[in-house]
């Protein structure tokens, strides 16, 4: 399987949440089921496809259980919207540091968000310095 399709096969899974995991899980039974029928019959046995058989039910099943309803945590995209004068004021106040997600505008004392789950729009603010540029991110 090229590289693009197994990404745009992991995005379709991880957007559907429970629901992907479970398809995930069942190309996972369906692959092992044709490398354990191939084995059987003329004797040929692909590890590659082995182990993405198993990889599909690992990985499909532990979305499935722990997945979302729909869409997964890490593909949630607030709409952009202008920086409120009450996120500001709530930044200004409170003691530092702390971290906000500048994607969700959530403000923190932990360092991933905790709506999206990233850790690559969140900023650390220990002074105002900080405070200006995580400001000047979420405008
Ligand atoms: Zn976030």
């Amino acid at each position: 399987m090229a590289r693009g399709a197994f990404d745009e096969l992991l995005d379709w899974v991880f957007l559907h949440g429970r629901l992907g995991g479970l398809a995930l899980a069942g190309l996972g039974l369906i692959l092992g089921g044709v490398t354990v029928a191939d084995a059987l019959t003329t004797g040929g046995f692909f590890v590659v496809m082995a182990a993405a058989s198993v990889l599909f039910i690992g990985l499909g099943g532990l979305l499935a259980v722990f997945g979302t309803g729909e869409s997964g945590g890490r593909f949630v995209m607030p709409e952009p919207k202008p920086l409120s004068p009450e996120l500001e004021q709530a930044l200004r106040e409170r003691p530092k540091p702390f971290y906000v997600c500048t994607r969700c505008r959530h403000i923190q004392s932990v360092y991933n968000c905790e709506l999206c789950l990233r850790s690559v729009d969140c900023v650390e603010v220990r002074d105002d310095d900080d405070l200006g540029l995580a400001i000047a991110a979420m405008e």
